[in-house]
Parts: structure tokens; C-alpha cells; sequence
């Protein structure tokens, strides 16, 4: 059986996603855009600095940087291939990041955003696996951003910098020789401009916007092609869905309502970078940006910039609900609702912090990077905790049984598929994983695997169909909703002399949702007069010494005499987190 959105979602219209224009024309350009930019709010504004740019300006620096970062890398609109213009971010939020990534869009190129937490060798891979020619990054990482850089052959004179706040980074200066953003953009106001790029009708559908770095369903992290269309359509979708909370929230005589949205989350991570740098953006709300999370920060920012929707991650909501006499010192009067993505919210988070906050809606999203975010959500007459909601305008979805047979009835448990016109190209390279994940119907379209568990419920109270999910039968990991995968650490983990064999897992935890936990079994070069305290310390090292923070083995590492598998040799991950859920209780 065939979900779709409940008969109060608006619906649809196809035609009105463009099909032959990169991202930018959908949200900054006269014709496409929404907004005039005489009465447009400013997209983005410093949290901390209080820089601000308005549409126009925005509008200006894509010109500028595309010309200049033309005129550098020696690329033109309509010539050469996109595989040829990939360029690789690795950098905190900025108010720039947008302006950069659709600067390399007019181009006809391609951006990879990088985790602002990962070490060289992880940005390494990245930018190796991506092809990208150079490198945008930021003070703070530059040190890393360098050493990623000679990994992969990636020049250092086509390192760049964008500006972070001083306010952020203290009085540092520029190292000389580095060349900034805005050295680019001067640049680029000195050169001739850019032809318009001439896009057949469809084009969009094909050319690839944004390479995201997600594991799938199973195996290392991988290139994931996701479309200018993709984006444009989940924007459009977002905007949909969120005019029924809007129209809620409007006051009489109102146009519209719009407001301040909080721009903490990694703009690298699909929920910054599409929900909120480009549905927010769309709906012509302003992203108050922040380039990274300290709580009392944040609150001194939502209460300055009377904030009212705050996106975050399921560990921060704990955090405001552990702080609760902190929260009290700031006015955070002008929030309205908490959005909530990338990981399950507990419920019982979610009701502690209604019972300190009974104003604030709690609404939460569902999305993956392969659907270019949300395909879910709840909206603020209908919330229900612990639900992700409901189906977005033009998205269809499916639960099957482990044997792929349909489910037909609610309340019933089985992998989540998902029919939608933002759900991705495929995998860079990878044509097994492609064809795995994303099965053609038989019909000219594609239902994509979730790797989710999830159910369809009526809301008792509403009626209305909503999606839960339940649990999560692919391998990954999200540590504070950030993807580790498990085989990745353990073929990182096989590098290790004492390493036999190993097997990663998920173990629940309240502050980071997830934490990561190995089974080790040990090599015959171990001797017995090792120490498994020494030898487990010394895993674990070896894990810290090239992976991000949230890959650490904070989970644990236990000692094993052999890794359950199946026949075929798949390791079997579900009779491991059963032994430790065993082993927790009984602590
Ligand atoms: P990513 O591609 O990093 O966004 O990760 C996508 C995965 O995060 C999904 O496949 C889910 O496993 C998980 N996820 C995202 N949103 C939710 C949610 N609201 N509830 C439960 N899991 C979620």
C-alpha cells in the first residue's frame, strides 16, 4: 500500500519546481525568487558580529565570487565538465557559505561540504573521493584544512579562507599568502561577466549541486549526488508544508509571517545546509548564524535576535532540558516552536521540556541526506510527540516486511520506502550501492530504502496520519545526530596489530543519543602477558589519533573470543546489541 500526505497538505504542483536553473535562480532571482528585494528580509545575519547581508548583496557576492574563483581556477559557465569544478568546503558557519556555494553553482560546478569536526585524514578522503580542486576553509581549521590539503594533492595556493567573526576567532590575522573570500570577490568585481548558463529543460534534474559524505544503508561514507532540483524541490516542499504553521502564527493584516530562525547546525550537514540554508532562505525567513554551539551563546543570541524558530538536534534539546535555571536568566520569550531532525527525540525529553517551556511547539522533521532532507514533519496544530509526522507535499512512502512484502495497516512495524522529488541521484561511483538503495519501480520511478524502521499511526487526537520511526535496521550510527559508520571504524580498527577481528555498534546514550562501542577479537600476536585495560586504552587511541571526536569508541571496547556472522560472512550486529543491552542490566 501506497501512503501520501493527509488531505490537508497542500499539494504539489510539479511544474512549478524549475527544471533548467541551478539553486540560485529559485531563490535569488527575480524571476524564481520570492521575494523583490526591496521588501525581502535579510537572509543572513552574523549572530555574533551582527554582519548582515540583504538579498541584494547576497545577490552580488554569487556575481563576484563566481567571477573571481572563475578567473583563479580558470573555469567558465558553460565549458568543461562539473566533475571537473568541484569544490571542496570545510569550514564553521558563515554567513558566506551559501553565497560560496551558489557562487560555484553559477559556475556550473559542484560543492562538497566536509564536517567542521573532522580531522586531515577524513577531510583527505573526502575531497580525494569528490575530486575537488580546491579548498574554501575557514581560521580556526586552516591548520588542518593545510594538512588535508597535501594529503590529496590539492594545491596550497588553492586553499581559501572565508571570514569568521573576531568576535569568534579573537584578533588573528590572515597568514600571509592566504588568499580570503573577499580577496576572490575583489577579483572578481574587476572581471568581465559571466555568461548565463544555458541549461537544457531537465538539466537541472541531472546536475549534481551538492556531494554530501552519508554511509547508506551499509558500508564506508559515500558520495552522495544529490540534484539542483532535489534542493529546489525541497524547498518548495518545506515552504509547503509550513504555511499552515505560518498562517497559524500570522496575526491579523499580516502578509505573512516570517522571522528569525536559529543557523547553528553544520551548515555541511544536509539539515543546515538544505533545511535551513535554503528552506528557511526560500520562505524568506532570516538565518541568524552561529558557528558553532556553546549554550550560553546561543541563548544570548536567540534572546538578542528575539529568535523564533529554533532547528536543532535531539542532544541540545536535553541540554536546554538539564539547564533549565540557565535558560530562565535569558528572555526567550519570541520562541515559538523547536524544530527536531537528524536523530529520534526521546519522548520523555520532549515532555520535560513542554512542562518547562508549555509555549514552545515541539515539532519534529524526518529526513536522511538521500531524500535532500525532510520528507516528514509535524506541523504546530498537529504535533504529537514522538512522531515525525506527517508524509511533505509530494512525497509517497511505503512499509515492507523484511521479505519487501507490503504492509498494508497502521500501527505495523517494517522498513520505510520512500517515493519523493527530492530523493537523490545516487552514489558517487558506486553503482552497487546505488542500485541497493535506490530500486527503479518498473515505471520510470525509483523507491529508495530507508534503512529505517518505521510505522504508520493515526494521531487518536487529530486523525491524521503520521510516521513513526522506530527503530534503525541499517548499520549506521549518529553521534549527536552525526553519521559514524561502523565500517569504517572497523576497518580503521583492523589496522591495529592486537585487532583480529571487530565489529562495531550503537549503544544508547542520553547526551550524544548514540555513542559508538567495539568488539575486539584479539589478534594472535597478543601476548598473554598483555593487559586488557593497556590494550583497550591503546584501541582506543588508535581510533582518536585519525578519526573526528564523535567516531570515538566512547561506547566502550569489550573483548571477544569471535564476532557472530552470518554464513555469507555479514556480521551480525543485532545479536551484539543484544549482549550489551544484556550486559547493561545487568550492571
Ligand atoms: P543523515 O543522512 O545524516 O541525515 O541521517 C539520516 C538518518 O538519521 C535516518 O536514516 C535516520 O536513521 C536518522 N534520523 C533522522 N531524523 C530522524 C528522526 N526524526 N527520528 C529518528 N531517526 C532520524
Amino acid at each position: 500500500m501506497v501512503f501520501h500526505p493527509p488531505s490537508w497538505v497542500p499539494k504539489l504542483d510539479f511544474d512549478i519546481i524549475p527544471d533548467n536553473v541551478p539553486i540560485c535562480d529559485l531563490i535569488l532571482s527575480e524571476k524564481h525568487g520570492r521575494y523583490s528585494f526591496a521588501k525581502s528580509r535579510n537572509p543572513f545575519t552574523c549572530g555574533l558580529s551582527g554582519k548582515t547581508y540583504t538579498y541584494a548583496e547576497v545577490q552580488d557576492r554569487v556575481q563576484f565570487l563566481a567571477r573571481g574563483l572563475g578567473q583563479e581556477m580558470g573555469w567558465k559557465p558553460n565549458e568543461g565538465s562539473e566533475w571537473d569544478k568541484v569544490v571542496g568546503i570545510f569550514s564553521l558557519n558563515t554567513i558566506d557559505y551559501n553565497s560560496l556555494c551558489w557562487s560555484v553553482h553559477r559556475l556550473g560546478g559542484i560543492v562538497s561540504p566536509a564536517n567542521a569536526a573532522y580531522t586531515a585524514e577524513e577531510v583527505a578522503f573526502q575531497m580525494q573521493d569528490s575530486g575537488a580542486k580546491c579548498l574554501f576553509t575557514c581560521l580556526p581549521l586552516l591548520e588542518t584544512a593545510i594538512k588535508a590539503a597535501s594529503k590529496c594533492g590539492i594545491p596550497k595556493n588553492h586553499i581559501y579562507l572565508m571570514e569568521m567573526p573576531t568576535e569568534f576567532t579573537g584578533p588573528v590575522s590572515v597568514p600571509k599568502g592566504v588568499y580570503t573570500l573577499d580577496d576572490m570577490m575583489g577579483l572578481g568585481q574587476g572581471c568581465r561577466e559571466l555568461e548565463d548558463l544555458k541549461w537544457e529543460k531537465g538539466e537541472s534534474k541531472r546536475r549534481v549541486a551538492f556531494l554530501c559524505y552519508s554511509s547508506g544503508t551499509s558500508g564506508a561514507p559515500k558520495g552522495v549526488m544529490i540534484s539542483h532540483y532535489n534542493v529546489m524541490a525541497n524547498s518548495i516542499q518545506i515552504k509547503l508544508m509550513d504555511k499552515l504553521s505560518r498562517d497559524y502564527w500570522k496575526k491579523p493584516g499580516e502578509d505573512e509571517y516570517l522571522e528569525n530562525c536559529l543557523g547553528l547546525l553544520p551548515m555541511s550537514h544536509i539539515y543546515g545546509l538544505v533545511v535551513i540554508c535554503h528552506g528557511s532562505v526560500y520562505r524568506g525567513d532570516t538565518v541568524i548564524v552561529l558557528p558553532k554551539f556553546d549554550l550560553k551563546t546561543t541563548l544570548k543570541t536567540i534572546q538578542d535576535y528575539r529568535i523564533g524558530g529554533l532547528f536543532l538536534v535531539p542532544p541540545i534539546i536535553v541540554l536546554f532540558g538539564k539547564n533549565e535555571a540557565l535558560l530562565k536568566q535569558y528572555d526567550l520569550s519570541c520562541v515559538k516552536s523547536i524544530f527536531t531532525g537528524a536523530a529520534p527525540l526521546g519522548e520523555e525529553t520532549a515532555v520535560d521540556l513542554n512542562r518547562q517551556h508549555p509555549d514552545w511547539k515541539i515539532r519534529q522533521g524526518y529526513g536522511l541526506t538521500e531524500t535532500s532532507t525532510v520528507v516528514c514533519s509535524t506541523w504546530v496544530n498537529d504535533t504529537w510527540l514522538g512522531s515525525s509526522g506527517s508524509l511533505l507535499p509530494g512525497v509517497e512512502a511505503r512499509i515492507v516486511t523484511m521479505e519487501g512484502v507490503d504492509i498494508d495497516g497502521y500501527d505495523q512495524r517494517g522498513e520505510l520506502l520512500l517515493k519523493a522529488p527530492s530523493v537523490v541521484l545516487g552514489y558517487l561511483k558506486n553503482e552497487q550501492a546505488t542500485a541497493e538503495t535506490f530500486a527503479e519501480d518498473g515505471e520510470g520511478g525509483r523507491w529508495m530504502r530507508t534503512g529505517d524502521e518505521a510505522m504508520i499511526r493515526k494521531n487518536p487526537k487529530s486523525g491524521h496520519e503520521h510516521v513513526w520511526i522506530t527503530d534503525r535496521i541499517k548499520e549506521l550510527i549518529k553521534v549527536k545526530g552525526m553519521q559514524v559508520a561502523p565500517a569504517e571504524l572497523e576497518a580503521h580498527l583492523l589496522t591495529h596489530p592486537a585487532v583480529g577481528d571487530c565489529a562495531v555498534i550503537s549503544i544508547p546514550d542520553l547526551d550524544s543519543g548514540e555513542l559508538p562501542k567495539a568488539y575486539i577479537v584479539k589478534s594472535t600476536s597478543v601476548g598473554l602477558e598483555e593487559s586488557d585495560a593497556m590494550l583497550k586504552r591503546d584501541i582506543a587511541r588508535h581510533v582518536e589519533k585519525t578519526k573526528s571526536r564523535h567516531k570515538w569508541l566512547k561506547g566502550g571496547v569489550e573483548f571477544v573470543d569471535v564476532i557472530p556472522k552470518s554464513p555469507s560472512g555479514k556480521i551480525l550486529r543485532r545479536l551484539l546489541r543484544d549482549r550489551d543491552r544484556e550486559e547493561r542490566r545487568r550492571k
